[in-house]
């Protein structure tokens, strides 16, 4: 059992896989993302995930509307991809500007082409235990503990309740028959949940505030955090090089779940094109 799990390994595997399953479709997978304004963090999100749909030999419209573009036009364009038989998957890039309502936008894009998995009715799928599409980071939290342990039976302890990531992941790992624990920032004594965790998923937007005096001996740490310190330097919401002494598999940051996101979104962009058989 890897001790660090590579994320970046995993990935290249799924891909591969995909590729060759895309370069047998008879129709290409087609995904459309749109991206409002000039956000540059946006920008290279996007960018990546054109550029890896390309590579996987999928077929992609991009769409860059101006940042003050009306709620009407939106809607107007998700309705028309919504109805485009040469696209499976829609995705439109969050944040949105401040007068744009995000539930209103992404609400509106069909249950069977939500590849981002953010939609009323995916989310509602996913709690009812038959999800229609998940959502892609909760999708490779899930793959990456996978690969190095069973989940049934677990405690697991998620730190952070967001709808795209906490409170999903959650969902999938109860689904998979772990005892859930679910802690956030009203949570008191955080450690003595996560010191009880087999299975700790920190999501919490803090750099480094899971410390190892807060891990149990042998526990499955799954870093989801991104953040950039005052050194530019991208680091997760646990203190690596601390709780890896006590971890029996940990994912470093970068190169753990991000990598992983992309691989599951084109994953996601593969299932859309199943629901439309
Ligand atoms: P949000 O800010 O939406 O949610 C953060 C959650 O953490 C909230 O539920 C919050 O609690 C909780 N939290 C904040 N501080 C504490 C604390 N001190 N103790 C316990 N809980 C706390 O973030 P996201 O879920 O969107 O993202 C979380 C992290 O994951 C970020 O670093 C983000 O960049 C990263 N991320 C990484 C992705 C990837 O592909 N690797 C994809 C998406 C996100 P409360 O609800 O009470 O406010």
């Amino acid at each position: 059992m890897p001790k660090i799990i590579d994320g970046n390994k995993i990935r290249e595997k799924i891909l591969s896989e995909l590729k060759s399953k895309i370069s047998k479709l008879k129709q290409k997978p087609g995904l459309a993302i749109v991206l409002v304004g000039d956000n540059p963090a946006s920008q290279i999100y996007v960018n990546s995930k054109e550029s890896k749909c390309k590579e996987m030999g999928a077929y992609c419209e991009r769409y860059g509307l101006p940042k003050d573009v009306s709620e009407m036009d939106l809607l107007k364009l998700i309705d028309e991809l919504n109805n485009n038989p040469k696209i499976h998957g829609i995705l439109v890039q969050l944040p949105l500007p401040k007068h744009l309502d995000e539930k209103l936008v992404t609400n509106s894009i069909l249950p069977g082409k939500d590849v981002d998995g953010f939609t009323p009715s995916s989310l509602g799928s996913l709690m009812s235990g038959s999800a229609i599409i998940a959502p892609a980071t909760p999708r490779a939290i899930i793959y990456l503990i996978e690969s190095v342990t069973k989940i049934e039976g677990k405690h697991a302890v998620v730190v952070g309740r967001s709808n795209i990531v906490g409170k999903p992941v959650a969902m999938m790992l109860l689904e998979r028959n772990a005892t859930v624990t679910i802690c956030h920032s009203k949570t008191k004594g955080l450690e003595n949940y996560t010191k009880q965790a087999d299975i700790l998923v920190v999501a919490c937007g803090s750099p480094k505030m899971i410390k190892v005096d807060m891990v149990k001996k042998g526990a499955v740490v799954i870093d989801v955090g991104i953040n950039r310190t005052a050194g530019n330097k991208i680091v997760g919401d646990v203190d690596f090089d601390s709780v890896k002494e006590v971890a029996s598999c940990i994912t470093p940051v970068p190169g753990g779940v991000g990598p992983m996101t992309i691989a599951m979104l084109m994953d996601n962009l593969l299932k859309a094109v199943e629901l439309k058989k």
